[in-house]
């Protein structure tokens, strides 16, 4: 039977009704696990529980949790055959993704779920992403960082919260789901990540100055002027379409000339779900290129915001870091030579 290490950091699941909203609640919700019997069924995994602290609504996880995670990950990766993490929604996305950076050489399921509806209310979607999620790492087929959330399994760095109040919170737009779980649970096995190297281990993140900028009609580049300075390690752009920008009156290029004499990576990617980063496509883009920006391909931003702090986090070269941004190293990106 194989043994699995369950984690709540917070998340709407585990919350109850407070008097200034809903609010993690670990007594509630360790009890309520503890009581739910079909996580001990026939059939079901052998699991551990156990809770980060403070838990969190996912929207103030930053940096540290991410550590505190991927580091209770690998302290615990010899004794356990997989990993079920209960989080919140809101930054589930960017947890997956730095998740999937910081544990190379992952050979065991790392799956990420919570709800929409916390596990105390009648109608909550809790039970059914937890039992399956359970179900799931302890079949261990996948061995890669996926959410599973509202029937499908999706790669963790290739997800996006697409719902704030829809029961299929999540989708991985330029990825095709890793299973569905209807009446049965179906895996699309061509798609699994096969890891490249042999030897897990675990890295953790420098918490060093990122930055993204959303790009709008009648954008006003000075008004971003001050950000760019030294300190300033990567940007994410978020383009229009393939990689499109407004005018750049005068002002984008020089202050992207001065990222670039600072060492600031600067990467674009597309506001688009769907959508493949492609500079030269159009005239609108190509300022952006001879900039030296690098393209994200068809990463989300929560990708490659997470890419950015696990390269900065292991490379100081600029170059370097460049480099890999544009290439596939967690299956977070089709490479330009794999379409
Ligand atoms: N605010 C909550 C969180 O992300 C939302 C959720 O879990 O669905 O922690």
């Amino acid at each position: 039977m194989s043994r699995i290490l369950l984690i709540h950091t917070g998340g709407t699941i585990g919350m109850t009704k407070t008097e200034n909203g809903y609010q993690p609640d670990g007594a509630y919700f360790r009890k309520a696990v503890e009581h739910m019997d079909s996580l001990k069924a026939e059939g079901m995994p052998a699991w551990n529980f156990m809770e980060t602290s403070p838990l969190l609504d996912s929207s103030r996880m930053s940096v540290a949790e991410w550590n505190l995670i991927g580091k209770t990950i690998a302290d615990n990766y010899d004794l356990y055959d997989g990993f079920v993490i209960l989080h919140g929604t809101d930054t589930m996305a960017y947890t997956a993704s730095a998740l999937s950076f910081m544990l190379k050489g992952l050979n065991k399921p790392v799956i990420l779920t919570g709800s929409q509806i916390p596990l105390c209310e009648t109608r909550s979607d809790g039970r059914d992403n937890l039992i399956t999620s359970m179900m799931i790492a302890g079949a261990g087929k996948v061995k890669e960082v996926c959410i599973y959330f509202g029937g499908v399994l999706l790669r963790g760095n290739r997800s996006a919260k697409i719902s704030a109040d829809g029961m299929q919170a999540f989708a991985s737009p330029n990825y095709p789901p890793l299973a569905s779980a209807g009446i049965f649970i179906q895996y699309n096995e061509p798609a699994f990540l096969h890891s490249r190297s042999t030897k897990f281990s675990y890295r953790s993140f420098r918490d060093v100055p990122i930055g993204v900028i959303k790009i709008f009609p009648g954008i006003q580049f000075d008004l971003y002027e001050s950000l760019i300075t030294e300190k300033l390690k990567g940007i994410v752009i978020e383009t229009f379409g393939s990689g499109n920008i407004p005018d750049d009156r005068g002002v984008l290029l020089p202050m992207l000339n001065k990222a670039k004499e600072n060492g600031t990576v600067i990467t674009v990617c597309s506001q688009c779900p769907q959508a493949t980063v492609d500079m030269s496509t159009y005239e609108a883009g190509s300022l952006l290129k001879k900039a030296g920006a690098v393209s994200g391909r068809d990463m989300t931003t929560e990708a490659a915001v997470a890419k950015l702090y696990y390269l900065f986090s292991i490379y100081d070269d600029p170059h370097r870091i460049k480099f890999s941004m544009e290439r596939d190293i967690r299956g977070e990106l089709t490479q330009k030579d794999d379409i």
